[in-house]
């Protein structure tokens, strides 16, 4: 059987192996970049977060999350981890779940796909975009630029929009949608928040262990807490990628920049300081606390001088500040600084079991086109991996 993949991602190239199992298939990889697993060299700050020991439905996101259900448990965190192992890569796993190569090195992850697309019935052409795709009487034709190609199954493995510098794009869903599917509305998730910067400016790089609270007129929205970056647009870290889908301009943001310790107890901290030190300028009491560039702007927010003394500050208004420091969100940043799309083709056109299309028999779909997207923390690769497995097995088994 003549099998074409579309998009040389890790749902495109996992779908392109497993078809290529059954010796009898022939398989071409079409990849419109020119080399395959680009954005995958970018994953994780270029280690690849490639998995997550705790992916279960309940980290992912989309009108039916529910259909990730049956890709995840056919080809689980495990079956994944032994297949990459038995490619040559071995993976090592963070306390937090978190799964990554031995190497730390994400390109040790698509060198070993790249070695295994190696095989006889595999043919990867790159710097080959497909422009359009469609029914014939048996099978179906792809078009590029300046071939056509035809095959028995099709599996469409576009990726999403996010990340364009490294191939997100919208042709995917396109290309799905020229043959009758529907695409639910797309926007940015894992991303950046913008926020007001008037003080936060001069924080740009400085990185915090933080709580965050999202608030939405004033009610409590949700809660987390990690990793919090400022930039020179807002912030970002993991801790806010996680938050971001939840949060639209007009929200509150309240960072609790000094976790390990309660409110009333680092009032009563501040407290002791102040006494010790009444005259040392404020602009050194918070020193040894958090970054001396945070500690800053947090008195200059509090609207205190830097250089008056210590005893000319409220301590009780300095720890509520600490704790509940606020920043108005005035957006997202767009799909292009995004690490995934948060919606996409529906997956009510698409059988679970399969990943093959209701509407075209022997059209199949992997990965981030489809409308399913995971949290912050390897969840994404596991569907790509899960969904590219499953329908790469083309129906059968
Ligand atoms: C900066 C960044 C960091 C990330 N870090 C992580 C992480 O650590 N862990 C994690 O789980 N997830 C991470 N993600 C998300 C993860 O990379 C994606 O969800 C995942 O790669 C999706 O896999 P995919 O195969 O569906 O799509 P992709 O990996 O995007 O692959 C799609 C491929 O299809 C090609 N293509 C598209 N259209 C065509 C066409 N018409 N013709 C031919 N080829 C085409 C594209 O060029 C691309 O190579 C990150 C994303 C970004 C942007």
């Amino acid at each position: 059987m003549k099998v074409i993949v579309i998009g040389g991602g890790a749902g495109g190239m996992m779908a392109a192996l497993t078809a290529a199992e059954n010796k009898t298939n022939t398989v071409t990889l079409l990849e419109r970049q020119n080399r395959v697993g680009r954005k995958l060299l970018a994953t994780g700050n270029g280690r690849c977060n490639l998995s997550n020991i705790h992916a279960d439905i309940s980290h992912y996101h989309g009108d039916d999350p529910s259909f990730a259900k049956i890709a995840l448990e056919r080809f689980g965190v495990q079956d994944t981890l032994d297949y990459f192992k038995s490619l040559g890569l071995l993976t090592v796993t963070e306390a937090s779940g978190k799964v990554y190569p031995f190497s730390d090195q994400a390109n040790s992850v698509v060198d070993v796909l790249r070695f295994a697309l190696q095989r006889t019935n595999i043919d990867v052409r790159c710097s080959c975009e497909v422009i359009a795709i469609s029914k014939k009487a048996r099978g179906y034709s792809v078009k590029t630029a300046d071939e056509s190609f035809y095959c028995d199954k099709l599996i469409v493995a576009c990726g999403g929009a996010a990340g364009s510098k490294l191939g997100g794009t919208e042709l995917g869903y396109k290309l799905l949608s020229s043959m009758g599917h529907s695409c639910t509305p797309i926007a940015p998730a894992l991303v950046q928040l913008k926020t007001d910067t008037a003080f936060t400016h001069a924080l740009k790089g400085v990185r915090a262990d933080a709580g965050i609270t999202l608030k939405h007129n004033g009610s409590v929205l949700l809660r987390n807490a990690g990793e919090v970056q400022f930039t020179d647009f807002g912030i970002s870290g993991p801790a806010v990628f996680e938050i971001s889908r939840f949060a639209a301009p007009g929200d509150l943001l309240l960072l609790d920049l000094l976790r390990p310790m309660e409110e009333a107890e680092l009032t009563e901290y501040l407290l002791q300081k102040q006494a010790l030190t009444p005259d040392m300028p404020l602009e050194d009491l918070l020193t040894g606390m958090v970054h001396n560039r945070l500690g800053r702007v947090i008195l200059q927010k509090g609207g205190w001088d830097l250089s008056s003394p210590t005893h000319t500050a409220d301590m009780k208004k300095l720890a509520h500040l600490i704790k509940f420091f606020p920043l108005d969100i005035t957006g997202t940043m767009g799909l292009d600084q995004a690490q995934v799309t948060a919606g996409g083709i529906r997956t009510s056109e698409f059988r679970a079991d399969t990943m093959e299309s209701r509407l075209n028999p022997g059209l199949f779909a992997t990965g981030e086109v489809l409308d399913i997207d995971g949290d912050c923390g390897g969840y994404n690769l596991q569907w790509a991996w899960s969904s590219g497995r499953l329908a790469g097995k083309l129906g059968g088994e």
